[in-house]
C-alpha cells in the first residue's frame, strides 16, 4: 500500500509535515512546498500509485474519488469560482519529480500560456 522511500507516502503517514487542504479516507490534498502560483495544491491517493500508467481496475476508485471531490478541494483552496489549472505529470519527459501519482491544482492568479 505504501512505499517506504516515497515522500508522499510519508506525508500521508504524517512522517513528513504538510499543510492539509482536504482529507478523507482515500485521498489527501496539501499545499505544494514550492508553489508556482498563489494557490498550488497537490491531490494524492492514499495508496502508492506511481503514475498514470499504473492506474488499473484495482485502484481506479482513488482516481474516481479524486475527480468526484476536485470541486470541493478547489473550493477549500479558494479557486472554485476564479478557476484553476489541473496538471498531472507522468514520467521523464513531463518532468515528474515525485513518483507517487499527484494532481496539481494551480490558480489564484491569471495563469500564463498553456502548453496545450
Ligand atoms: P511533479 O514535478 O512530480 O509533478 O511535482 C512534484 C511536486 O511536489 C513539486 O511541485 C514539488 O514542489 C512538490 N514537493 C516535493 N516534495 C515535497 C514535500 O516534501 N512537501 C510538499 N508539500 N510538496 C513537495
Ligand atoms: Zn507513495
Amino acid at each position: 500500500m505504501f512505499k517506504d522511500d516515497c515522500i508522499f507516502c510519508k506525508i500521508i503517514k504524517g512522517e513528513i509535515p504538510s499543510t492539509k487542504v482536504y482529507e478523507d479516507e482515500d485521498i489527501l490534498a496539501f499545499k505544494d512546498i514550492n508553489p508556482v502560483a498563489p494557490v498550488h495544491v497537490l491531490v494524492i491517493p492514499k495508496e502508492h500509485i506511481k503514475d498514470t500508467n499504473e492506474i488499473v481496475e484495482e485502484n481506479i476508485k482513488y482516481i474516481d474519488h479524486i475527480f468526484k471531490n476536485i470541486g470541493k478541494i478547489a473550493k477549500a483552496a479558494g479557486v472554485y469560482e476564479s478557476g484553476y489549472r489541473l496538471i498531472c505529470n507522468c514520467g521523464e519527459d513531463a518532468g515528474q519529480q515525485v513518483k507517487h501519482l499527484h494532481f496539481h491544482i494551480i490558480g489564484g492568479k491569471v495563469l500564463g500560456p498553456k502548453v496545450l
